[in-house]
């Protein structure tokens, strides 16, 4: 099988296309043929070494993937050769106090799908069993392949951790990124008053066309200023970060009193300035999000198969040209998730 792969930490240039052994399911696993496979931040900073996850080399990128199931292993059950599935991408314990209570991104040994087994920019991934979701007919290959990080993450951001009722106010910021255009979509849904931050006008144009009520643009202008304006004063009850830096003291400025700010991330300033005395006198709340569980994503796959939500595609490449989709990625212009695109054509399966 082809497969993209790094021996080194680095750039886009430690990037490989190699022939390697074709994967073969062990007991319990199933091999699928990967059809599409979603590119994250998480894989930059894997690449780069610096995603403070523990990484073994060579290592195959890739944990947003959809296949179709080409062999079993001994003693799976309940699945057969040729369905169309989506791994959920964390890989659990399935025994600990959270997994046995639905909440399986606490579970006590956690892990992503590409290291434990391996990844998706491949033509071949090999995954447990247990994993395995359903893709519903109405979604494309490169359409449920961008639907769960974007769509579980936020839900398990805006309700689960962050406890978004209708009628409520959330700020999200950076609407042009893949988990803040589906949390615009995932708020709206909810019933919720959406107003949203990017560094560009043609991005807050696209979010508006996905439902966001307000805009602003954080380069241009002073996010708490217009966050005041738009809620005559009283700031918002839920704040959506993902971002950290500046965005994270802005968006704790735009909270209203009991207010809470749920963060996934902080890609633009991990560690960052906390004033402690306006924080605890007007009683807000910091509510931390990792990863979702597997319940969530079988929510937003019913849901995307309903058509109530959208996962957007921006670009696709061939496996190929998987450099490329990486470059394209960082460069932060895209609205919607880039995705290689994977034939299985020409393979003997
Ligand atoms: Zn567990």
């Amino acid at each position: 099988m082809k497969a993209v792969m790094f021996h080194e930490f680095g750039g886009l240039d430690v990037l490989e296309l190699e022939e390697v052994p074709d994967l073969e399911p062990g007991p319990g696993e199933v091999a699928l043929d990967v059809l599409a496979c979603a590119l994250n931040h998480l894989d930059v900073d894997i690449r780069e070494g610096t995603s403070r996850f523990p990484v073994d080399l060579p290592f195959i990128p890739g944990v947003e993937v959809v296949g179709r199931i080409a062999a079993l292993g001994e003693g799976v059950t309940g699945w057969e050769v040729g369905e169309r599935v989506l791994p959920y991408l964390m890989s659990t314990c399935g025994q600990c106090i959270y997994c046995t209570t639905g909440r399986e991104s606490l579970c006590l040994t956690p892990g992503f799908i590409s290291f434990s087994t391996s990844g998706g920019y491949a033509e071949r991934l090999v995954c447990p069993a247990g994993h395995l979701l359903r893709v519903p007919d109405a979604l494309s290959d490169e359409q449920a392949a961008a639907l769960q990080i974007a769509f579980a993450t936020s839900w398990h951001m805006l309700f689960t951790r962050g406890k978004l009722r209708a009628g409520q106010t959330v700020l999200i910021n950076s609407v042009g990124s893949g988990i803040g255009s589906a949390a615009v979509q995932l708020a709206k849904l909810a019933g919720a008053f959406v107003i949203g931050n990017a560094g560009s006008d043609d991005k807050l144009a696209r979010a508006k066309e996905l439902g966001m009520d307000v805009g602003i643009n954080h380069r241009t202008q002073d996010v708490v200023e217009e966050v005041m304006r738009a809620t005559d004063g009283r700031g918002v009850d839920l704040v959506y970060e993902h971002v950290g830096g500046e965005l994270f003291q802005k968006g704790l400025d735009s909270l209203a009193k009991d207010g809470r700010m749920v963060i996934c991330g902080g890609h633009s300033g991990e560690v960052v300035p906390f004033d402690i005395i306006p924080f605890f006198r007007t009683q807000k709340q910091i509510v931390g999000s990792f990863v979702y569980n597997r319940w969530e994503v079988e929510k937003v796959l019913d849901l995307a198969g309903r058509g109530l939500i959208t996962p957007l595609v921006h670009a696709t490449f061939p496996l190929e040209h998987a450099r490329d989709a990486m470059e394209t990625m960082e460069r932060r212009e895209h609205f919607g998730k880039i995705v290689l695109a994977i034939s299985t054509a020409g393979r003997d399966g």
